[in-house]
């Protein structure tokens, strides 16, 4: 699922990939991108548009995190939208201090309401609360069988009065019994109609002033896309939602249930359906699902861990330390500290476009290279670090590193010659000169 989304995505920061800022021209595709994507996604025109103008805000804003690309940034700032539109954290059921703890569902028939009642009921067990079912589709003879039917399948009991009493007062007698039998819950299961329809509404109407739950849970299929919107809109207007069920997430659906529902009625998914049987409900957490809709967990880690190890301070300090060619060992290991610590080299360099194609052996090559220089310098006494010219003009200073971290001398004297090249290559490309590349090896 999400598929399209992803790609769609995909397709918005690949356009600003490579450049190095964010700037009102590069984000204005990108951001074009991320609108067809969403509706595409059957996300709401309402929510789409208010969640576009979040986006570029955001954008626009963002301070450039050095070490990750303009592209990288951009994916994290729609996560970070994503994330808000669909509430920031899991938001628990309302359990009352006092028993019974009253849950009400609605939703349009079909919707996986029933199938919702008996996996929350199930849900509430495993954390050692006890429930009671209550059937009040008195309509649908085959909705009572369905949820006795579920009740014994995983042994819960089911309260009904058959297909010939009121729903109120099925609801309400339900409550009462949950108190004498000393059930902590009571989840009452309501008529569907295959459209919103005024007697459906002031049926539930009519329940939720009686029965008053702490929590009223719309049931959603995410199969509806767009029309997910208008429902949660309706029955909030109606009856006053207090959260949701977004179900058949496991299905072929294009996700874009999941941004509206929040963001029209201000109330939180709370679970996900995953699939017909009735374990298959998971608490709803709105990071999870941005990570899922973006397909892009590894990006938004490495963002992450630039932005935390990353001291702007610090890095004021290297660039000077660079133009006055003052950059040492102790500045090389921590560079390399630094990227260790934010991923396995192979993994970093995967990121970066154009390197995907770099073989497992060219990494693994890469990732033994740095361990053995890592190894060198660890030989190396402070004041050789700080100074790394004491070496080129010692070659007992050099031996001694050699031996002490099992290399040859000629690799010791090939870390020193390739450091002080790159020095001065750094120093000249830090005054804004073209480096001489004259009598390198390999150019
Ligand atoms: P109700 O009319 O709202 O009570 O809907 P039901 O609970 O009877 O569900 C309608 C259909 O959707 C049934 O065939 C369920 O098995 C199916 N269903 C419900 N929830 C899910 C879900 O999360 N995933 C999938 N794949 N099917 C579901």
């Amino acid at each position: 699922m999400f598929d399209a989304l992803a790609e769609r995505l995909e397709d918005a920061w690949k356009k600003i990939r490579g450049q190095d800022k964010i700037s009102q021209s590069n984000i204005t595709e990108a951001l074009k991108e991320v609108r067809r994507a969403l509706l595409e996604a059957d996300v709401n025109l309402q929510v789409v548009k208010s969640f576009i103008s979040e986006v570029e805000k955001a954008a626009l804003g963002a301070e450039v995190i050095s070490g990750v690309n303009p592209g990288q940034q951009f994916i994290k700032i729609v996560y970070d939208e994503l994330v808000k539109v669909m509430g920031e954290s899991n938001v628990p059921l309302a359990l009352a201090d006092k028993a019974p703890t009253v849950i009400l569902m609605a939703g349009l028939q079909g919707a996986g309401k029933t199938t919702a009642t008996a996996k929350l009921a199930l849900y509430l067990r495993k954390e050692k609360r006890s429930c009671l079912m209550v059937a009040t589709d008195v309509y649908r003879p085959a909705a009572i069988n369905q949820l006795i039917t579920l009740g014994q399948q995983i042994n819960i009991p089911v309260f009904e009065l058959g297909t010939e009493a009121n729903p109120v007062e099925i609801a309400q007698k339900g409550v009462e019994k949950a108190k004498e039998l000393n059930i902590d819950t009571v989840i009452i299961d309501t008529a569907g109609r295959l459209q919103i329809d005024e007697s459906m509404m002031a049926e539930l109407a009519q329940i939720k002033q009686k029965v008053k739950p702490d929590d009223t849970l719309l049931v959603v299929d995410a199969m509806t896309g767009q029309e997910a919107a208008n429902l949660t809109r309706t029955f909030h207007e109606q009856i006053g939602i207090t959260g949701a069920i977004l179900s058949k997430l496991d299905g072929d659906t294009r996700g874009g249930a999941a941004l509206s529902v929040r963001q029209i009625s201000g109330q939180p998914i709370k679970f996900v359906g995953v699939g017909e049987k009735v374990e298959a409900l998971q608490p709803f957490y709105p990071d999870r699902m941005a990570s899922r809709i973006l397909n892009m967990g590894d990006v938004l880690t490495l963002v992450e861990k630039a932005q935390e190890e990353l001291d702007l301070a610090d890095v004021e300090k290297m660039q000077n330390k660079i133009l006055q060619a003052q950059f040492d060992f102790n500045d090389f290991l921590k560079q390399m500290k630094l990227l260790k610590n934010m991923g396995s080299l192979g993994g970093i360099l995967k990121l970066i476009p154009g390197m995907g194609k770099l073989s497992g052996a060219d990494i693994e090559r890469g990732e033994t290279e740095l361990k053995r220089t890592e190894a060198m310098i660890g030989s190396m006494t402070s004041e050789e670090r700080s100074n790394p010219d004491l070496l080129a003009k010692s070659p007992s200073r050099r031996r001694r590193i050699a031996k002490g971290s099992g290399h040859d001398e000629s690799e010791v004297t090939k870390l020193i010659a390739n450091f002080t090249r790159m020095r001065s290559m750094m120093q000249q490309m830090g005054q804004g000169r073209m480096p001489s590349m004259a009598g390198m090896p390999g150019m």
